[in-house]
């Protein structure tokens, strides 16, 4: 065939991809979501389902995770929620994209996304150096700002408006149990990048084996660190470390921590220590098991001001490194890295509720019913 009848052949091809309509799931016009109706007051109700604007994706959520986070919301204790009657959390969730806003080629009806929880507004200082995750217009929507299930509405609910920039596409391997840890893992990831990324041969000790931190053990594993000293309170979750990678579970509850850090390594300490736990005396456990030199990376929230030797800190050259989320562009690292099959999820996912039972899941995570790791909600 000629260039000539080439180019025709791939014109009329084209032309008729893009003259076909893709396949639309009839999308209702209410939904059930989850709103806060005040402290300690959740219910679900039905509401709109939102029409996505220029640059938004609809999803139909398969499951929204829950963390600490949620239980500081569900309590009225979070900065720059919207207001009670009027909003619902959640902003582990993944799904499936059912609808697309105008420009929104990025995605196409059909693909299962998981998420980063922020889209910065790209037009402050932070977000225009790559730091959306502190973006000056933090929590104000006008200005194009959106933290899921933050401080706009999020996941607890059938369907769930994103901005494309903060929605990932998984391939078929990747399952929905999978994609909800995928955010947490961003977090992880997210703050071994800040601190330098380059963590191959480093000892490194984490504390708190939640979500963040399991999902942190295999991406240090993953990277290739030296050995993993995996800190804790709970057997159950320091065992699922072991099986994760670390190559030492430190049960707090039986010893302590920094002498057993410290015989560990001869003395040395750590090259990071990577505190995931919100517990306020372990800040200062990191400085005593950090070496001189080494790194501090704080990824928790805590209850209350922290006290720590912050001379100690100087004398011994530590940088301390704090971040926020999931930034960086971290989680699509992180669905890479669970499509190879080097990031387990699911096997955090103890529990499941359906949303209607909202608020017994919030009971069941304060009150560690059966030892839960991570909680999901079913819409
Ligand atoms: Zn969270
Ligand atoms: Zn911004």
């Amino acid at each position: 065939m000629s260039r000539d009848g080439q180019a025709v052949t791939w014109g009329t091809v084209m032309a008729a991809i893009l003259d076909t309509p893709p396949i639309r799931e009839a999308i209702p016009d209410t939904m059930r979501a989850a709103v806060l109706f005040g402290p300690g007051d959740i219910r679900q109700i039905n509401r709109p389902v939102p029409r996505p604007g220029p640059g938004e994706v609809l999803v139909k959520v398969a499951m929204c995770g829950t963390c600490g986070t949620d239980l500081k919301i569900y309590d009225g204790h979070f900065p720059l929620t919207p207001p009670y009657g009027a909003f619902t959390p959640g902003h582990e969730w993944t799904g499936t994209v059912v609808a697309l806003g105008e420009t929104v080629d990025e995605v196409a009806v059909g693909d299962r996304v998981c998420i980063e929880a922020h889209h910065g507004c790209g037009r402050c200082d932070n977000c225009l150096i790559g730091r959306y995750t502190a973006c000056l217009h933090y929590g104000n929507a006008t200005k194009g700002h959106r933290a899921t299930g933050m401080t706009t509405d999020g996941g607890f609910a059938e369907y769930v408006l994103h901005h494309v920039s903060a929605l990932y596409k998984m391939p078929p391997q990747v399952s929905f149990k999978d994609a909800v840890l995928l955010t947490t893992a961003g977090t992880g990831l997210y703050g071994l990048d800040a601190a330098g990324g380059y963590i191959v041969g480093y000892d490194i000790a984490i504390f708190g084996p939640g979500p963040v931190g399991l999902m942190t053990v295999q991406a240090c594993k993953e990277l290739g660190a030296g050995r993993i000293f995996l800190v804790g309170t709970r057997t159950s979750r320091l065992e699922m470390g072991q099986r994760f990678g670390a190559d030492h579970i430190i049960n707090v509850r039986e010893c302590n921590p920094v002498a057993a850090i410290q015989e560990l390594t001869g003395g040395a300490g750590v090259d990071v220590a990577i505190e995931c736990s919100g517990a306020v005396d372990t800040p200062q456990q990191c400085v005593q098991v950090t070496k001189r030199g080494g790194k501090i990376l704080v990824v928790a929230f805590y209850p209350q001001p922290v006290t720590l030797d912050l001379s100690a800190v100087v004398r011994g050259d530590i940088t301390i490194y704090t971040t926020r989320g999931e930034g960086g562009n971290n989680v699509k690292r992180a669905v890479s890295l669970a499509a190879q099959g080097r990031l387990r999820g699911a096997e955090l996912v103890t529990h499941e509720f359906p949303l209607e039972a909202i608020a017994e899941a919030f009971r069941v995570m304060r009150e560690r019913v059966g030892d839960p790791i991570k909680i999901v909600i079913i819409p």
